[in-house]
C-alpha cells in the first residue's frame, strides 16, 4: 500500500472499506472500489459522464489496442514491481499492465468509478496527478499516457533506477481528421518536456483503422479539436459516414 493521506501526508491503511491514517483521517471507498482522495469536495473535475462513455466506447472498437499491447510489453520488466498510472482515464490501459501492485490516479470520478467497476485488480483514486497522495520513492514503474504530468511528482514518487513510460501524440496522429477540421494542417508538436528525467529510449508506433460515424464521434469528443473546433467545422464530420484515420503514438521510456 503506497497511499497517503491528502490531509496529512501520513501513510494510509486499508481497513474494510475505507483508507485511514495514524490521525484518523479516514476517506471511503465508494460502491465501485475507488477511493476519493481528492483535497477539495469538488465533483466537477476532470471528464463528464458523456465523455466517459464516448472514451469506452471508442477505446472498445480495438483501435487503440495496439498501444495497449506495447504498453504491456514495456512494462513486462517491472512486472514484480509497483506501477502507478497517472491520468488512467477508464483504465483502459492500466487493467492490463504487468505489476505485483497496480494503482491508477485521475482527476475524473466518473472515470475512475468506471475503471473501478471493471477492474478489481487495481486501485483507483481520485486524485490530482499534480499533488498525488502516493509515498516518496514507492514506484518500479509510472505511466502517463496521454495526460498532463509534473515531472517534479513523478521523480519523488519514483524508485532509483525506476521507470518512467510517457506516452504522447506522434506529429501524425489523427492527421486525416484534421484535414476535415482545418484548411491548414500542422503536424503535432512533439518537444522533449523533461530536463531531469534521463531519457533512454523513444520510438514511434502506428497504425491505421477505420472507423464508422459513431466510432468517429466518439474519438472526436476524445481529442483536444473538440474544445478547439467552432461548431461550424465540427459540423463537417457529421457528413462523414465513414473513414481511414491513422493512429501515431510517440513512446519515451525514462529513468530516474
Ligand atoms: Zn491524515
Amino acid at each position: 500500500m503506497i497511499l497517503t493521506c491528502p490531509v496529512c501526508g501520513k501513510p494510509l491503511l486499508k481497513q474494510e472499506r475505507s483508507y485511514v491514517c495514524e490521525n484518523r483521517h479516514s476517506f471511503d471507498c465508494a460502491r465501485s472500489g475507488y477511493v476519493n482522495l481528492l483535497r477539495s469536495s469538488s465533483s466537477s473535475h476532470g471528464d463528464n459522464r458523456e465523455m466517459t462513455k464516448a472514451r469506452t466506447a471508442f477505446l472498445e472498437t480495438g483501435s487503440y489496442a495496439f498501444l495497449r499491447d506495447e504498453l504491456a510489453g514495456i512494462l513486462e520488466e517491472k512486472q514484480d514491481g509497483i506501477l502507478l498510472d497517472l491520468g488512467c482515464g477508464e483504465g483502459y490501459y492500466t487493467s492490463v499492465l504487468p505489476a505485483r501492485e497496480r494503482y491508477g490516479f485521475d482527476i475524473s470520478r466518473d472515470m475512475i468509478n468506471h475503471a473501478a467497476k471493471r477492474d478489481k485488480k487495481t486501485i483507483y483514486a481520485v486524485a490530482s496527478i499534480f499533488d498525488l497522495p502516493a509515498g516518496d520513492a514507492c514506484a518500479d514503474a509510472v505511466l502517463t499516457c496521454f495526460a498532463p504530468c509534473s515531472e517534479a511528482e513523478i521523480l519523488r514518487i519514483l524508485k532509483d533506477d525506476g521507470m518512467f513510460v510517457f506516452v504522447s501524440p506522434g506529429p501524425s496522429h489523427l492527421r486525416e481528421l484534421k484535414e476535415v477540421l482545418y484548411d491548414d494542417v500542422y503536424d503535432n508538436e512533439t518537444q522533449e518536456r523533461f530536463v531531469s528525467l534521463r531519457m533512454e529510449k523513444e520510438h514511434l508506433i502506428s497504425s491505421t483503422f477505420a472507423v464508422d460515424h459513431d466510432a468517429l464521434s466518439n474519438l472526436f469528443l476524445m481529442t483536444p479539436y473538440y474544445y478547439h473546433t467552432g461548431r461550424e467545422r465540427s459540423a463537417r464530420l457529421d457528413a462523414i459516414e465513414s473513414m481511414s484515420l491513422t493512429a501515431e503514438f510517440l513512446i519515451r521510456i525514462y529513468r530516474k
